[in-house]
């Protein structure tokens, strides 16, 4: 056979494309393989189209695509039999870049093609990101074609020839350059090829199979086959089993011991291309490993398995994988995240999600609540995050009571809207975050016929939050944010026992008590005489941020610095209380009387000296009673720092106002270390008397 040989210069635009591949294009150099057997594998489809269709007469035989590795040559080879290319072809799908013969192909072939996976027309060239000089072996599937060599090392300038080639197909040998050697380890280009070409759905050769012989590792006649042509997603749902979907899953992820809550299969041809098995997994704790296991596919090829920022934030935590020909392969992170049919897929994908989920929940309520531990963070933050997925959530979506009773939101609403709603008309949810520390909150709730959540996962305070913007008069509280009146308040109105001079007297008694750790106030409530004489209380409001800045929540970050601060309410209507308001009366009686009357007196002589200023302007007033005026504020401010040091001195003695603090810090699971010791020890004192 007589060999001709050509020179030629590929064109212009070429020399400023080349220089843009090698740095800028891919970020990751490794993805040569990548495209190179996605080439390999779109030849092969094409040539079983043309088989087909009776275009190619002769015999497909063994398919498999062959890759192999030479360190001393320094080569890498990727080797198929399919559909090859005459020296025309190479001319115009490789020398004329920009040409991608896939879309030419996709355009005639339209309904019969295998998928075909480029069609961006750049993908050879990532080649030259890893080899000083690549060549083509190549044999047309044509009757009587004519088998060519080309080679290229990366500048304009080509050589074609003819060469001898038995095998219609191709083989492209990269001669890989001094930068990027790793790539000649066998172990290298195994794990590239675990992670692109896993799924591939034409059979690729590594080498041989190896066993162990005699202590050494041995080759074995069997083909190394390192991928699975036909994975779960690629058949028809009716064809799988749910043991089928589970089997799927230890094949994704084998390191995985659990197994996932429920799947769903997606299969779309309209308007835009996607299949996929997308796995519930058990999410209880570790926000954060969860995500980042949905592996992105295009045509069965790899692309991703970061799919942040590509599917809504609350996706990454699902598991399993997307294929679709509408996710382009070879471009950038950035590109991905704005291109319109990546953000139809993921729309779509949000609707399916909570479809799927409103269905398992019709079906199966019981089955359902049952999972509802491991679905809750899921939905939640979902809903948190996706305006449509909260519409459709807010159905199926359950809310757990202390009884661990579930309900929707409708069901819930219709439960507590009777008994719950205050004299505001706010439907007022009541929660505990912890059911052993708010215990005695939850009981206080329950002794009046209240329902108390139970709202206690990472996400929370987030979701509540969320709730009340979201749902009309409704307002949530944690069981222990106020003392139980006055979580949910109504129109009636409770006397209270002690005077509001006998409270202000107890504040200054109660405050010389007070725990160093966090800030109090001391506030006086009627509640009833069989209510706990003192309690300890945190504003729902102030907690509830602290408790989101320390979740990380946007523009939080003040409030999480804040310290705690709690309300220190002493119940004006218990015995106790009233008893240590007759004993300060006592103890101090003396004292105390002739302070008090002192400050009454020059509290009159101040209204009397007031009246005389009234309706008179500053410089009218004579300095004699400026004077006169400011000595008595001064006189009435030691007076009354000496009556609050007397009630202070008084209250720091007094061991049962102590106690009673005592037992309101430990109702609270606040009573610790040393305090908590000399609560043990006064204790067994007071009761000793
Ligand atoms: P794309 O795959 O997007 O078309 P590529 O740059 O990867 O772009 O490939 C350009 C063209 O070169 C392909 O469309 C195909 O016609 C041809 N080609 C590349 N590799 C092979 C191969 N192994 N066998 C046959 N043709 C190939
Ligand atoms: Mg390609």
């Amino acid at each position: 056979m007589q060999k001709t040989m050509q020179k030629g210069t590929i064109n212009v635009t070429t020399e400023n494309i080349f220089p843009i591949i090698k740095k800028f294009l891919y970020s990751d150099h490794e993805i040569f393989l990548r495209e190179l057997i996605s080439n390999a594998v779109d030849a092969t489809q094409k040539l079983k189209t043309l088989a087909r269709t009776e275009q190619y007469k002769g015999e497909l035989g063994d398919l498999t695509i062959r890759v192999s590795v030479d360190k001393k040559k320094k080569t890498i080879t990727i080797s198929d039999k399919g559909l090859g290319m005459t020296a025309e072809e190479i001319d115009k799908y490789i020398n004329q870049i920009a040409f991608s013969s896939a879309e030419e192909f996709l355009e005639k072939y339209k309904d019969k093609a295998e998928a075909i996976i480029g069609h961006f027309g750049l993908g050879f060239y990532s080649a030259f990101m890893v080899s000083e000089k690549v060549e083509i072996r190549t044999k047309s599937y044509q009757e009587g074609a004519q088998a060519v060599r080309w080679e290229c090392d990366g500048s304009p300038e080509y050589i074609i020839e003819e060469i001898e080639k038995e095998d219609v197909g191709t083989d492209i040998i990269l001669h890989i350059d001094k930068e990027n050697k790793d790539f000649l380890e066998k172990s290298k280009i195994e794990e590239l090829l675990k992670k692109y070409c896993r799924f591939l759905p034409v059979p690729i050769a590594f080498g041989k199979k190896t066993e162990w012989k005699d202590g050494k590792e041995v080759e074995t006649d069997e083909d190394n086959i390192i991928n699975n042509t036909e994975p779960a997603w690629t058949k028809k749902p009716s064809d799988l089993k749910d043991e089928d979907y589970k089997e799927f899953y230890r094949e994704l992820y084998p390191m995985t011991m659990e197994e996932p809550l429920f799947n769903i299969h997606l299969n779309v041809d309209y308007p835009f291309n996607l299949t996929g098995i997308l796995y519930f997994p058990r999410i209880k704790t570790n926000f954060e490993i969860q995500k980042n296991k949905i592996q992105l596919y295009s045509n069965q090829v790899f692309v991703t398995d970061s799919v942040e920022g590509i599917v809504p934030e609350f996706l990454t935590l699902l598991h399993g994988v997307l294929d679709s020909p509408d996710i382009p392969l070879n471009v950038s992170r950035s590109y991905l995240q704005s291109d319109a049919n990546v953000k139809k897929i993921s729309s779509h994908i949000t609707k399916k999600v909570a479809d799927r989920l409103n269905e398992i929940f019709k079906k199966d309520r019981e089955d359902f609540e049952k999972k509802w531990a491991d679905l809750k963070l899921f939905v939640e933050y979902g809903m948190l995050s996706e305006p449509k997925f909260y519409d459709k959530a807010i159905k199926f979506a359950l809310f757990q009571n202390v009884e661990d009773k579930y309900f929707t939101w409708e069901e819930y609403k219709k439960l507590i809207e009777g008994n719950q709603t205050d004299k505001n008309k706010n439907i007022i949810v009541l929660y505990t975050s912890d059911k052993d520390a708010q215990y005695t909150f939850i009981e206080a709730a329950k002794a009046k016929g209240y329902d108390v959540l139970v709202m206690d996962s990472q996400i929370d305070p987030h979701f509540i939050n969320h709730l009340e913007t979201k749902l009309e008069n409704v307002k949530f509280s944690r069981v222990d944010a106020d003392v139980i009146d006055k979580l949910i308040e109504k129109d009636e109105k409770k006397e209270s026992k002690l005077t509001a001079e006998q409270q202000t007297e107890l504040t200054s008694v109660f405050r010389s008590q007070l725990p160093s750790e966090g800030t109090y106030i001391v506030m006086f409530e009627p509640m009833g005489e069989n209510d706990n004489p003192v309690m300890i209380t945190q504003n729902e409001f102030m907690r509830r941020m602290k408790d989101m800045s320390q979740l990380g929540g946007g523009g939080m970050g003040f409030y999480g610095d804040l310290p705690d601060s709690y309300n220190l309410v002493v119940n004006s209507n218990h015995l106790l209380i009233e008893n240590i308001a007759k004993d300060v009366d006592e103890k101090l009686k003396g004292e105390l009387v002739s302070v008090k009357k002192e400050i009454s007196e020059l509290e009159t002589e101040k209204t009397a000296l007031e009246k005389l200023k009234e309706g008179k302007k500053e410089e009218e007033i004579p300095q004699e009673e400026k004077d006169k005026a400011d000595e008595l504020n001064k006189k009435l401010e030691e007076l009354n720092k000496k009556k609050e040091t007397l009630l202070e001195n008084y209250g720091k003695e007094n061991k049962l106002v102590k106690q009673l603090i005592d037992l309101a810090l430990l109702a609270n699971n606040m009573l610790k270390g040393p305090a908590l010791d000399k609560f043990v020890k006064r204790s067994v004192e007071l009761i000793e008397k």
